[in-house]
């Protein structure tokens, strides 16, 4: 991986095309004819690479994509899915069966998945909160296979230190998957710090511009070939219209992202110096928690940040109904701001107490910082807030 990611965002995954298309063109075919039974055979029993049935991933617009996705997180490989809950209950249903944790807060599907329906399964669960990191150990010796875990976690943009955390993981031979959407590839290689999966919804910042549901698992080839049956069978993988489209968006990944970065940190110190505002949480700010290791194993401090306003729920409720240009909407990662309120959106289902006992309040609102002029942002923050 010599080039920067810049120009494998740009380049990787392209095949040459006969036509002179620059890029990986577009086949909605479901099926892909040979020219005798020993070269279908080549295909099917894994000795010639090539396309069979798009179900399978076995679509060259597809396996295009793929090369891009395994190239910006440094990878072997990668799958694609239909969006990130594939990807991660695939990942979940190949390798969790001796038992998962997850470190953190996270997703709340994913929260859903682990809580109450994999264990319907009969696949054992555990669900530990950063402050419970001591716990982790004992649980490995029990025999659980795979840890999980955000960094930076929502909303509350927690780090985990992922090569610390590898190093225990592979100590008592289980593995450990990072969902790296917060970060994106661009400020963060899980893979690159001991991590054995990456796994994103490029729903997200892959995906850029809130028009596609995707997902994403990026890994060493042997290991994810027990994710490709789970995602073969279970129907999970992507589409090639959206592959296409997400491989499009993927060649502007970087400039996107490093503007995001940039436009967040503007935003973070604006509120920061703002007397309405109680806390801020960035990575990027130096007296936040985990700041430190932010600064060792992220390469940006990201899009995302969450302002706590002074007042309470309530006040926190009026700003986000009164911001113009930040959408009040729950995902992330695209060109527009967006604000969301976690106690009425990602974390609605948890009771007031669970809440707390995972450090979210009412007042929390979180930012998802799009393209817009960071002034702009800042301008409407403050009109808001007053
Ligand atoms: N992981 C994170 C961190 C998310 O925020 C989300 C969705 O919001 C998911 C996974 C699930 O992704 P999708 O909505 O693409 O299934």
């Amino acid at each position: 991986m010599k080039e920067g990611l810049s120009t494998r965002c740009v380049h990787a995954g392209e095949p040459h095309d006969p036509h002179g298309s620059p890029h990986a063109p577009l086949y909605t075919t479901t099926t892909f004819k040979f020219p005798s039974t020993a070269a279908l055979l080549d295909v099917v029993e894994g000795r010639q690479a090539g396309a069979l049935y798009t179900r399978y991933g076995l679509n060259p617009t597809i396996q295009a994509l793929e090369e891009k996705l395994a190239s910006t997180e440094g990878a072997e490989a990668a799958l694609a899915f239909a969006s990130g809950m594939a990807a991660e209950s695939a990942l979940f249903l190949a390798y969790g069966r001796k038992g998962i944790v997850c470190l953190g807060d996270a997703y709340g599907g994913t929260l859903e998945l682990l809580a109450s329906q994999l264990p319907q399964l009969g696949i054992p669960t555990h669900l530990l909160l950063g402050s419970e990191l001591d716990r982790l150990s004992a649980i490995l010796k029990q025999g659980a296979g795979l840890v999980f875990f955000e960094t930076p976690t929502n909303p509350a943009l927690e780090l985990f230190d992922i090569a610390e955390i590898a190093e225990l993981a592979h100590a008592h031979g289980a593995f450990v998957a990072v969902d790296n959407t917060f970060a994106s590839p661009v400020n963060q290689n899980p893979l690159s710090l001991g991590a054995d999966f990456v796994v994103h919804s490029a729903t997200k910042y892959l995906g850029g511009h809130s028009d596609l549901t995707s997902g994403a698992l990026m890994g060493r080839r042997d290991l994810l070939m027990p994710v490709w049956g789970w995602r073969k069978n279970l129907g999970q993988t992507i589409a090639p219209e959206v592959a296409a489209q997400l491989a499009r968006s993927l060649r502007t990944l970087t400039v996107r992202v490093e503007r995001q970065n940039e436009t967040a940190m503007k935003i973070a110190e604006a509120m920061q110096a703002h007397s309405g505002i109680e806390r801020v949480l960035y990575p990027g700010l130096p007296d936040f928690p985990g700041h430190e290791l932010a600064c060792r194993q992220m390469k940006g401090f990201g899009g995302m940040l969450t302002i706590e306003v002074k007042g309470g729920g309530e006040a926190a409720t009026r700003v986000a109904d009164a911001l113009k240009l930040f959408a009040l909407a729950p995902s992330l990662g695209g060109v527009e701001s967006l604000v969301t309120q976690p106690c009425t959106t990602t974390h609605h289902g948890l009771a007031p107490e669970e809440r707390a006992r995972r450090g979210i309040s009412d007042a929390m609102l979180r930012l998802s910082v799009g393209l817009e002029d960071a002034d702009d942002l800042i301008a409407d923050l403050h009109q808001a807030l007053a």
